[in-house]
């Protein structure tokens, strides 16, 4: 219920940037609409255990009803905004129109197939519940199918996994798939030859892990190598049709499953704002985070484009995206009093990432780890970052059970 005289606060995305903004408005006079399409907030970093199998959807998302259950000057508002106008300060929420006073664009990113269509078409992505359950179906289904197939050249296409970007979630991803299949699918296909299976993870650049430091670059190339991972560097992906993967220099890998994690970009709906945009869709967003020209629009995470003290954009994290909600948390209350907004500043608190069991790479407070340490540092920080203590729980003894006993246990391949 709208309270005539307070401040309406109008927040579009309940990710990370949009759910701490929210919650850090708890105690301030103004009435907040929190809206998302999704009546779930998901940690996206765990979507790739979703796909291998490790966990189950419900274990990393919590429901945004329950998180704001008791923030009184809250509402929260599922659906999907489809368009925002600027100069009269109303959105169209299915339908209907929703007028605001402060508006906090917080919509994150899609998944960026830079035009490749055969790619979007025929790939698998992970960018939320939906597309990592059906990439979780495809990798069981297609074990399923290899154990029957007769044909050799068939059968090796269904095992051969290629996996295209270099980044943090390409590694994971890879690290997991092969350990999925060394530690558990041996178990299950025990008639099959598992030595047919091939997991590829190819990355244009030179380098896998492009923004961490050589010795974990380094790290993570041989702990690929270590799990059987084959990684080609400096190479090109030109296309796939569902059976072939074409290389730019001409080569092809037959294969039936291409998971693509080479590219993310601004939400779509940015598009038709009419502000200026850089690179990969974001608004271009002054420091203090709000739209040059319509300063009482804060655009925050992975939808905003501002450049660090360097020179280059910030990157597309959570931990940016956290960061720049308590900064605009705190100049909204700023402005409502008349006061100058800050400038927003990023604190780099480090680089993680887990390449599977017992191996991980971080780089915290100037120290890179790799190897078991930066592994387990990765597995507290992610059990603790998971909402809700039942999930944390949940998370905790899964992966404590696999750990123990070689397992996955949601090895079910379900209708979607
Ligand atoms: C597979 C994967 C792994 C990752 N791993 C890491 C990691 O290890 N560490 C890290 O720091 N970052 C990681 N990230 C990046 C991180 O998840 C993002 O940077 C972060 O989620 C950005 O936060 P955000 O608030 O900008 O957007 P999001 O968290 O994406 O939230 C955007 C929200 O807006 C909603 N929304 C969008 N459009 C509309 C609309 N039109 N109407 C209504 N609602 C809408 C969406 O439903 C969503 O809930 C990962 C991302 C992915 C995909």
């Amino acid at each position: 219920m709208l309270t005539q005289n307070l401040p309406h606060i109008v927040i579009v995305g309940a990710g990370f940037g949009g759910m701490e903004t929210a919650k850090r408005l708890k105690n301030a006079p103004v009435q907040i609409t929190l809206i998302d399409r999704q009546n779930y907030h998901l940690f996206q970093p765990l979507l790739y255990q979703i796909a291998i199998a490790g966990v189950v959807p419900s274990q990393i998302a919590y429901p945004l009803r329950t998180i704001f259950r008791k923030q009184k000057n809250l509402t929260f508002q599922m659906g999907e905004v489809t368009d925002i106008d600027l100069s009269k300060r109303y959105l169209r929420l299915d339908g209907s129109v929703i007028a605001y006073d402060i508006l906090v664009l917080a919509v994150g990113g899609q998944t960026n197939f830079f035009g490749m269509k055969s790619i979007e078409e025929n790939g698998f992505q992970l960018k939320n519940i939906e597309s990592a359950v059906t990439t979780r179906n495809h990798l069981l289904n297609i074990f399923e199918q290899a154990s029957h197939e007769a044909d050799a050249d068939k059968r090796r296409a269904m095992l051969t996994f290629v996996i295209v970007g270099g980044g943090p979630t390409g590694v994971e991803i890879a690290g997991a798939l092969a350990e999925l299949i060394t530690h558990v699918m041996a178990k299950d296909y025990t008639h099959m030859d598992l030595s047919e299976v091939r997991v590829i993870l190819l990355e244009a650049g030179e380098n896998l892990m492009p923004a961490y430091p050589d010795e974990l670059r380094k790290a993570t190339f041989d702990l690929l190598r270590a799990k059987n991972v084959e990684v080609m560097l400096n190479t090109k992906l030109e296309n796939y049709n569902g059976e072939s993967v074409s290389l730019g220099d001409g080569k092809q890998i037959r294969t039936r499953t291409l998971i693509w994690t080479a590219g993310v970009k601004a939400a779509g709906m940015l598009d038709s704002l009419g502000v200026q945009q850089a690179g990969s869709g974001r608004v271009r967003v002054d420091s203090s985070l709000r739209v040059p020209t319509h300063p009482e629009v804060f655009v925050i995470g992975d939808a905003a484009y501002l450049e660090n003290g360097d020179g280059q954009p910030l990157p597309m994290l959570a931990t940016v995206a956290q960061q720049q909600a308590k900064v605009t948390a705190k100049n909204i209350q700023k402005i409502l009093i008349g006061k100058l907004p800050e400038p927003f500043h990023y604190k780099d608190p480090g680089l993680l990432a887990t390449i599977g069991r017992n191996a991980a790479v971080a780089r915290i407070f100037g120290m890179s780890f790799s190897g078991f340490i930066a592994w387990m540092i990765w597995v507290v920080l992610h059990i603790y970052r998971l909402i809700g203590f039942r999930n944390r729980l949940l998370v905790l003894i899964n992966w404590a059970w696999d750990y123990i006993f070689y397992e996955t246990q949601v090895r079910l391949i379900t209708k979607e």
